[in-house]
C-alpha cells in the first residue's frame, strides 16, 4: 500500500474546513430592522458556541463604540473598523461567522473580501441600506446582494400611510450623503410616499 506522507513540511496543517462558507446580506431601509435581524442571527451563532467576530464601520459611532446596536436597544460586541482591507486582517484563523453591520459605509473592496471569507469556510453576514435618501442604490450594498447566497429585505412601515416601506426620507438639510440617522431625521417611506428631494439638497457627495 503507498503512503500518503507529504514530506518536508512541518507546518501545522490549517484548521480543515470541509465546508464552503457563504454570504447573507439584510438589505432594507431606515427602520425596517436590519441590526435587529443581524443581531438575532449572531445570537444563536454565539448559542452554537461559534466563533463569531462583529464589525462596524469607524463612521457609525452612534449609541456605542464597541456594540452594534439596533434602533430596539438590542446589541452585540463589535470592532470598529475603516476598511475592508483591515476587516480581512482582522479575521482569527479559526473564526466561523462574521457580521458586519452598516455595509453601505464600506468601500467596493468589501465584494471581495466577503467572497475571500466564504470561500475559506466562513458565514459572511452582511446588514445594510441597499438605497439612499434619494432612491439611489448604496454601493457596495447592490454588489453584495448578487454575490450573496441569501438575501434577506427588511421593510419598515411607511411613516405616512402604514404600507410596507422601502425608503429612507431624510427630513433634515444636510449635503452628505453618510449622515448616521435616527428618529427624527428620517422616516421610513413606501415607493408612493417617498419624494427624494423635497424635503432634502440634491447635492450628491461622493
Ligand atoms: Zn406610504
Amino acid at each position: 500500500m503507498e503512503e500518503l506522507i507529504v514530506q518536508g513540511n512541518d507546518e501545522p496543517m490549517p484548521h480543515p474546513r470541509t465546508m464552503p462558507g457563504w454570504v447573507e446580506v439584510i438589505a432594507g431601509a431606515m427602520f425596517s430592522g436590519k441590526s435587529e435581524e443581524l443581531i438575532r442571527r449572531l445570537r444563536r451563532a454565539n448559542i452554537a458556541r461559534q466563533k463569531v467576530q462583529v464589525f462596524k464601520p469607524e463612521v457609525d459611532s452612534r449609541y456605542s463604540n464597541d456594540h452594534i446596536v439596533s434602533h430596539s436597544e438590542m446589541r452585540h460586541e463589535s470592532s470598529k473598523i475603516r476598511t475592508a482591507a483591515e476587516l480581512l486582517a482582522t479575521i482569527d484563523p479559526d473564526t466561523e461567522v462574521v457580521g458586519i453591520d452598516e455595509g453601505q459605509f464600506f468601500d467596493n473592496a468589501l465584494v471581495d473580501v466577503a467572497n475571500q471569507l466564504a470561500q475559506r469556510g466562513v458565514r459572511v453576514i452582511i446588514a445594510g441600506l441597499d438605497q439612499d435618501y434619494t432612491g439611489k442604490p448604496w454601493e457596495p450594498m447592490p454588489q453584495l446582494l448578487a454575490i450573496a447566497e441569501y438575501i434577506t429585505k427588511t421593510h419598515a412601515i411607511c411613516m405616512k400611510c402604514g404600507q410596507p416601506a422601502n425608503y429612507s426620507q431624510r427630513i433634515f438639510e444636510s449635503e452628505e450623503r453618510v449622515a448616521v440617522g435616527a428618529v427624527g431625521m428620517y422616516e421610513a417611506r413606501c415607493r408612493r410616499c417617498f419624494v427624494p428631494h423635497a424635503d432634502a439638497p440634491t447635492v450628491h457627495s461622493s
